[in-house]
Protein backbone atom coordinates (compact mmCIF):
# COMPACT_ATOMS: atom_id res chain seq x y z
CA UNK A 1 0.00 0.00 0.00
CA UNK A 2 1.58 3.29 -0.92
CA UNK A 3 -0.24 6.54 0.43
CA UNK A 4 -3.21 7.19 3.36
CA UNK A 5 -4.76 3.92 4.36
CA UNK A 6 -8.50 4.04 3.47
CA UNK A 7 -10.36 3.32 5.80
CA UNK A 8 -14.50 2.67 6.41
CA UNK A 9 -16.05 3.06 9.62
CA UNK A 10 -19.35 1.84 9.93
CA UNK A 11 -21.56 3.76 12.52
CA UNK A 12 -19.43 6.57 12.75
CA UNK A 13 -21.34 9.52 13.34
CA UNK A 14 -20.88 8.82 17.28
CA UNK A 15 -19.74 6.76 19.91
CA UNK A 16 -17.24 4.00 19.37
CA UNK A 17 -17.08 4.73 15.74
CA UNK A 18 -16.28 8.33 16.05
CA UNK A 19 -13.86 7.89 18.54
CA UNK A 20 -12.33 4.83 15.39
CA UNK A 21 -12.68 7.40 13.27
CA UNK A 22 -10.95 10.25 15.11
CA UNK A 23 -8.24 8.02 16.18
CA UNK A 24 -7.63 6.37 12.39
CA UNK A 25 -7.50 10.21 11.38
CA UNK A 26 -4.82 11.32 13.96
CA UNK A 27 -2.97 8.17 12.45
CA UNK A 28 -3.15 9.86 8.97
CA UNK A 29 -5.43 7.73 7.34
CA UNK A 30 -8.43 8.54 5.00
CA UNK A 31 -11.81 7.78 6.89
CA UNK A 32 -15.18 7.20 4.90
CA UNK A 33 -18.28 7.52 7.64
CA UNK A 34 -21.27 5.50 7.01
CA UNK A 35 -24.36 6.40 9.57
CA UNK A 36 -28.06 6.22 9.38
CA UNK A 37 -28.16 9.66 11.59
CA UNK A 38 -27.58 12.00 8.78
CA UNK A 39 -27.07 14.73 11.53
CA UNK A 40 -23.28 14.33 13.08
CA UNK A 41 -21.25 17.62 12.60
CA UNK A 42 -17.98 15.95 10.92
CA UNK A 43 -14.58 16.67 9.59
CA UNK A 44 -14.75 17.60 5.80
CA UNK A 45 -11.85 16.00 4.99
CA UNK A 46 -12.70 11.93 3.98
CA UNK A 47 -16.41 10.72 2.86
CA UNK A 48 -19.30 10.26 4.46
CA UNK A 49 -22.33 8.23 3.36
CA UNK A 50 -26.15 8.62 5.07
CA UNK A 51 -27.20 4.51 5.25
CA UNK A 52 -28.40 2.21 7.13
CA UNK A 53 -26.13 -0.49 6.59
CA UNK A 54 -29.11 -3.38 7.05
CA UNK A 55 -30.12 -2.77 4.22
CA UNK A 56 -28.11 -4.66 1.18
CA UNK A 57 -29.03 -1.72 -1.64
CA UNK A 58 -27.79 0.95 0.98
CA UNK A 59 -24.28 -0.82 1.55
CA UNK A 60 -24.19 -1.29 -2.44
CA UNK A 61 -24.73 2.93 -2.15
CA UNK A 62 -22.28 3.04 0.33
CA UNK A 63 -19.64 1.37 -0.84
CA UNK A 64 -20.19 3.60 -4.95
CA UNK A 65 -19.19 6.35 -2.98
CA UNK A 66 -16.43 4.68 -1.16
CA UNK A 67 -15.25 3.26 -4.40
CA UNK A 68 -16.23 6.89 -6.31
CA UNK A 69 -13.72 8.92 -2.83
CA UNK A 70 -11.48 6.91 -2.28
CA UNK A 71 -10.95 4.47 -5.18
CA UNK A 72 -10.66 1.66 -3.44
CA UNK A 73 -10.04 0.65 0.26
CA UNK A 74 -7.77 -0.79 2.74
CA UNK A 75 -9.50 -0.97 6.29
CA UNK A 76 -13.10 -1.91 6.86
CA UNK A 77 -14.32 -0.90 10.64
CA UNK A 78 -17.83 -2.73 10.89
CA UNK A 79 -18.87 -1.39 13.79
CA UNK A 80 -22.66 -0.86 13.64
CA UNK A 81 -24.75 -1.57 16.33
CA UNK A 82 -28.00 -1.41 18.70
CA UNK A 83 -28.48 -2.93 21.71
CA UNK A 84 -31.85 -4.14 21.14
CA UNK A 85 -34.68 -5.34 23.68
CA UNK A 86 -33.73 -6.04 27.39
CA UNK A 87 -35.65 -8.53 29.03
CA UNK A 88 -36.57 -12.18 30.41
CA UNK A 89 -36.23 -14.09 26.79
CA UNK A 90 -40.43 -15.27 26.84
CA UNK A 91 -41.45 -11.78 27.31
CA UNK A 92 -39.08 -10.45 24.28
CA UNK A 93 -40.84 -10.16 20.62
CA UNK A 94 -39.66 -11.63 17.33
CA UNK A 95 -39.22 -8.77 15.35
CA UNK A 96 -37.13 -7.02 18.03
CA UNK A 97 -34.61 -10.36 17.54
CA UNK A 98 -35.29 -10.03 13.67
CA UNK A 99 -33.92 -5.89 13.91
CA UNK A 100 -31.17 -6.78 16.45
CA UNK A 101 -29.42 -9.40 13.92
CA UNK A 102 -30.27 -7.64 10.80
CA UNK A 103 -28.54 -4.14 12.17
CA UNK A 104 -25.51 -6.20 14.45
CA UNK A 105 -24.62 -9.00 11.87
CA UNK A 106 -26.50 -8.25 8.38
CA UNK A 107 -24.53 -5.16 7.99
CA UNK A 108 -21.48 -6.93 8.86
CA UNK A 109 -22.08 -9.90 6.15
CA UNK A 110 -23.40 -7.38 3.75
CA UNK A 111 -20.36 -4.59 4.31
CA UNK A 112 -17.83 -8.08 4.11
CA UNK A 113 -18.80 -8.97 0.99
CA UNK A 114 -18.25 -5.81 -0.39
CA UNK A 115 -15.02 -5.19 1.07
CA UNK A 116 -12.83 -8.65 0.23
CA UNK A 117 -12.99 -7.64 -3.56
CA UNK A 118 -11.79 -4.33 -3.01
CA UNK A 119 -8.99 -5.38 -0.11
CA UNK A 120 -7.72 -8.04 -2.66
CA UNK A 121 -7.70 -5.49 -5.32
CA UNK A 122 -5.31 -3.26 -2.86
CA UNK A 123 -3.06 -5.97 -2.20
CA UNK A 124 -4.24 -6.98 1.21
CA UNK A 125 -5.86 -5.35 4.26
CA UNK A 126 -7.76 -5.23 7.28
CA UNK A 127 -11.43 -6.07 8.44
CA UNK A 128 -12.13 -5.17 12.01
CA UNK A 129 -15.64 -6.35 13.74
CA UNK A 130 -16.86 -4.43 16.70
CA UNK A 131 -18.53 -7.19 18.94
CA UNK A 132 -18.66 -7.02 22.74
CA UNK A 133 -17.89 -8.81 25.77
CA UNK A 134 -21.38 -9.98 25.38
CA UNK A 135 -20.31 -12.34 22.65
CA UNK A 136 -17.80 -13.89 25.01
CA UNK A 137 -19.65 -14.37 28.06
CA UNK A 138 -23.56 -14.37 27.56
CA UNK A 139 -25.92 -11.32 29.15
CA UNK A 140 -28.66 -12.09 30.55
CA UNK A 141 -31.89 -9.90 29.84
CA UNK A 142 -30.51 -8.97 26.64
CA UNK A 143 -30.41 -12.94 24.69
CA UNK A 144 -31.00 -11.18 21.48
CA UNK A 145 -27.59 -8.53 22.03
CA UNK A 146 -25.32 -11.49 22.93
CA UNK A 147 -26.70 -14.07 20.31
CA UNK A 148 -26.11 -10.92 17.85
CA UNK A 149 -22.43 -10.46 18.90
CA UNK A 150 -21.16 -14.21 19.46
CA UNK A 151 -22.43 -14.51 15.37
CA UNK A 152 -20.03 -11.55 14.47
CA UNK A 153 -17.33 -13.29 16.47
CA UNK A 154 -18.29 -16.50 14.44
CA UNK A 155 -18.17 -14.48 11.31
CA UNK A 156 -14.98 -13.01 11.96
CA UNK A 157 -13.05 -16.17 13.02
CA UNK A 158 -15.05 -17.76 9.89
CA UNK A 159 -13.60 -14.93 7.35
CA UNK A 160 -10.27 -15.12 8.83
CA UNK A 161 -9.97 -18.40 7.15
CA UNK A 162 -11.51 -17.78 4.42
CA UNK A 163 -9.39 -14.58 2.79
CA UNK A 164 -6.42 -15.00 4.75
CA UNK A 165 -4.61 -16.77 1.73
CA UNK A 166 -5.36 -13.16 -0.14
CA UNK A 167 -3.28 -10.96 2.61
CA UNK A 168 -6.58 -9.93 4.15
CA UNK A 169 -6.72 -10.30 7.90
CA UNK A 170 -9.88 -9.92 10.50
CA UNK A 171 -10.14 -9.02 13.89
CA UNK A 172 -12.91 -9.04 16.21
CA UNK A 173 -12.87 -6.18 18.80
CA UNK A 174 -14.64 -6.39 22.13
CA UNK A 175 -15.27 -3.55 23.93
CA UNK A 176 -16.58 -3.67 27.15
CA UNK A 177 -18.87 -1.11 29.19
CA UNK A 178 -17.89 1.78 27.52
CA UNK A 179 -18.09 4.81 28.96
CA UNK A 180 -20.74 7.45 27.21
CA UNK A 181 -24.97 7.65 26.01
CA UNK A 182 -24.61 4.37 24.98
CA UNK A 183 -24.26 2.52 27.99
CA UNK A 184 -26.42 5.12 30.38
CA UNK A 185 -29.21 3.83 27.82
CA UNK A 186 -28.63 0.10 28.53
CA UNK A 187 -28.74 1.01 32.42
CA UNK A 188 -31.88 2.93 32.13
CA UNK A 189 -33.52 -0.09 29.85
CA UNK A 190 -32.30 -2.65 31.86
CA UNK A 191 -33.14 -0.58 35.21
CA UNK A 192 -36.92 -0.17 33.94
CA UNK A 193 -36.95 -4.26 33.20
CA UNK A 194 -35.55 -5.16 36.49
CA UNK A 195 -36.53 -2.37 38.78
CA UNK A 196 -32.59 -2.03 40.18
CA UNK A 197 -31.94 1.57 40.49
CA UNK A 198 -29.64 2.89 37.84
CA UNK A 199 -26.46 3.92 40.65
CA UNK A 200 -26.48 0.35 41.57
CA UNK A 201 -26.25 -1.16 37.72
CA UNK A 202 -23.79 1.08 36.74
CA UNK A 203 -21.59 0.16 40.51
CA UNK A 204 -22.53 -3.72 39.30
CA UNK A 205 -20.96 -3.44 36.13
CA UNK A 206 -17.68 -1.96 37.59
CA UNK A 207 -17.45 -4.70 39.77
CA UNK A 208 -17.51 -7.19 36.93
CA UNK A 209 -14.12 -5.87 35.95
CA UNK A 210 -10.48 -6.49 37.02
CA UNK A 211 -9.74 -3.12 37.16
CA UNK A 212 -13.19 -1.90 38.37
CA UNK A 213 -13.82 0.94 35.42
CA UNK A 214 -15.87 1.42 32.33
CA UNK A 215 -12.91 2.01 29.05
CA UNK A 216 -13.36 4.88 26.46
CA UNK A 217 -14.00 4.98 22.92
CA UNK A 218 -10.82 6.05 22.33
CA UNK A 219 -9.13 2.87 24.11
CA UNK A 220 -11.40 1.15 21.36
CA UNK A 221 -9.74 3.28 18.30
CA UNK A 222 -6.18 2.82 19.73
CA UNK A 223 -6.33 -1.16 19.41
CA UNK A 224 -8.51 -0.61 16.07
CA UNK A 225 -5.88 1.57 14.90
CA UNK A 226 -2.85 -0.85 16.22
CA UNK A 227 -4.89 -3.89 14.52
CA UNK A 228 -5.18 -2.36 11.33
CA UNK A 229 -1.27 -1.33 11.52
CA UNK A 230 1.65 -3.45 9.79
CA UNK A 231 2.66 -3.84 13.44
CA UNK A 232 -0.16 -6.44 13.56
CA UNK A 233 0.59 -8.21 10.33
CA UNK A 234 0.77 -11.39 11.98
CA UNK A 235 -2.38 -10.58 13.84
CA UNK A 236 -5.48 -12.78 12.21
CA UNK A 237 -8.68 -14.51 13.29
CA UNK A 238 -8.69 -12.73 17.03
CA UNK A 239 -11.36 -11.85 19.07
CA UNK A 240 -9.95 -9.28 21.44
CA UNK A 241 -11.12 -7.22 24.70
CA UNK A 242 -10.90 -4.27 25.34
CA UNK A 243 -12.56 -3.85 28.97
CA UNK A 244 -9.85 -3.51 31.97
CA UNK A 245 -10.05 -7.48 32.49
CA UNK A 246 -14.15 -8.40 32.81
CA UNK A 247 -15.13 -11.37 34.64
CA UNK A 248 -18.52 -11.97 34.48
CA UNK A 249 -21.56 -10.01 32.91
CA UNK A 250 -24.28 -10.86 35.15
CA UNK A 251 -25.90 -7.52 36.47
CA UNK A 252 -29.68 -8.47 37.10
CA UNK A 253 -31.75 -11.54 38.29
CA UNK A 254 -35.10 -12.55 37.91
CA UNK A 255 -35.68 -12.90 41.54
P1 LIG B 1 -23.89 4.18 19.61
O1 LIG B 1 -25.35 3.86 19.71
O2 LIG B 1 -23.30 5.24 20.48
O3 LIG B 1 -23.48 4.50 18.11
C1 LIG B 1 -23.85 3.65 17.08
C2 LIG B 1 -23.86 4.44 15.78
O4 LIG B 1 -24.34 3.55 14.78
C3 LIG B 1 -24.80 5.65 15.81
O5 LIG B 1 -24.15 6.76 15.21
C4 LIG B 1 -25.99 5.19 15.00
O6 LIG B 1 -26.66 6.24 14.33
C5 LIG B 1 -25.35 4.21 14.04
N1 LIG B 1 -26.29 3.21 13.52
C6 LIG B 1 -27.19 2.49 14.23
N2 LIG B 1 -27.86 1.68 13.40
C7 LIG B 1 -27.36 1.87 12.16
C8 LIG B 1 -27.65 1.32 10.88
N3 LIG B 1 -28.58 0.37 10.73
N4 LIG B 1 -26.92 1.75 9.83
C9 LIG B 1 -25.98 2.71 9.96
N5 LIG B 1 -25.67 3.28 11.15
C10 LIG B 1 -26.36 2.87 12.22
O7 LIG B 1 -23.17 2.78 19.91
P2 LIG B 1 -21.65 2.53 20.35
O8 LIG B 1 -21.59 2.41 21.81
O9 LIG B 1 -20.74 3.45 19.65
O10 LIG B 1 -21.48 1.04 19.76
C11 LIG B 1 -20.70 0.76 18.62
C12 LIG B 1 -20.46 -0.74 18.57
O11 LIG B 1 -19.81 -1.16 19.77
C13 LIG B 1 -21.76 -1.55 18.49
O12 LIG B 1 -21.55 -2.67 17.66
C14 LIG B 1 -21.98 -1.99 19.93
O13 LIG B 1 -22.75 -3.15 20.02
C15 LIG B 1 -20.54 -2.20 20.38
N6 LIG B 1 -20.35 -2.16 21.83
C16 LIG B 1 -20.65 -1.04 22.56
C17 LIG B 1 -20.42 -1.04 23.93
C18 LIG B 1 -20.72 0.17 24.79
O14 LIG B 1 -20.60 0.08 26.04
N7 LIG B 1 -21.07 1.30 24.24
C19 LIG B 1 -19.90 -2.18 24.55
C20 LIG B 1 -19.62 -3.30 23.78
C21 LIG B 1 -19.84 -3.28 22.42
Amino acid sequence: MTGPQRVLITGGASGIGRAMADAFREDGALVHIADVDGTADLPPEGGFTVADVSDPDEVDRLFDDVVAGFGGLDVLCANVGIAGPTGPVEELEASDWDRTMAVNVRSAFLCCRRSVPLLHEAGGGSILLTASTAGITGYPMRSPYAASKYAVVGLGKTLAMEVGELGIRVNVICPGSVDGERIDRVIAAESTATGIPEANLRAGYEKQVSMRTFVEGRDIGAMAVFLASPAARFVNGQTISVDGGLETLRNSWRT
